[in-house]
């Protein structure tokens, strides 16, 4: 379960709302019964259900239980899309590792408002079903030639572009900082693609023969980078 407060020995946590109901009234937790918090900064603790009452209850914690896990270093910079479809990739993101949610705003992106609160509800809801204790960060929206000016001389970008020469990103995705860039559902413009081209952090990457949907391509190239190039394994 995510506090948003800083967790330590000792402490007690009141628990109310959607998260009381569940592990109240789903979970059917009783006094004494153990439940996992992470505060996002301090890993995880060991905490017991100390009160429950229909509405509410409290926790105490009784012990720290892991460090913050440090996740693989990479970023997922993409074109905001429809609203559940963005939600869907920053679950999916979340759940595979990402370290770094980037909205970037391209010349045919159609979505122009983002909600980051309904985003990072999301990011701890996927948080708490996959046992993540360190929380993806999600940066504001920013027009891609701004990201491309201030570029970070360490960091790959690889390009997911189903329109030009590409490698497989099997084959090229190297361990270290990195960062994969997805296109909105209108894709790309030539100017755009050869402004990140010419960028020399890009590796333009392909994820075969068919045109993904955007999120499809998000998920598929987070997991190929992570099975072949994340730290972890
Ligand atoms: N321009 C395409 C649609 C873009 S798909 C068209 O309408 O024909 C949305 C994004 O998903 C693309 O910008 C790209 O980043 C990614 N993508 C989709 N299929 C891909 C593939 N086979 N290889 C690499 N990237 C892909």
């Amino acid at each position: 379960l995510f506090v948003d407060t800083p967790l330590d020995t000792g402490i007690s946590v009141p628990v109310e709302g959607a998260a009381a109901n569940y592990l109240g009234n789903v979970m059917r937790l009783k006094p004494g019964d153990p439940v996992r918090l992470f505060d996002d900064r301090s890993g995880e603790w060991l905490a017991e259900v100390a009160e429950i009452s229909k509405r509410a209850l409290r926790l105490a914690v009784t012990g720290h239980l892991a460090p913050r896990e440090a996740v693989p270093d990479l970023w997922l910079l993409a074109a905001p899309i429809k609203k559940g479809r963005i939600d869907w990739v920053a679950e999916k993101a979340c759940e595979l590792g990402v370290a770094r949610l980037a909205p970037v705003i391209t010349r045919r992106t159609i979505v122009d408002r983002l909600n980051g609160e309904r985003l990072r509800a999301h990011m701890i809801e996927a948080a708490e079903q996959c046992g993540r204790t360190a929380l993806p960060t999600l940066a504001e929206p920013e027009k891609l030639d701004a990201l491309l000016r201030v570029w970070p001389a360490d960091r790959a970008l690889y390009f997911a572009d189903e329109a030009g020469d590409a490698r497989p990103l099997a084959a090229v995705a190297r361990p270290g900082p990195a960062a994969i860039l997805i296109g909105p559902e209108g894709g790309f413009t030539d100017e755009e693609r050869a402004a990140i081209r010419a960028l020399p952090q890009a590796v333009p990457v392909t994820l075969g023969p068919r045109i993904l949907r955007a999120e499809t391509a998000a998920a598929a190239a987070i997991a190929i980078w992570m099975a072949t190039a994340g730290d972890w394994r």
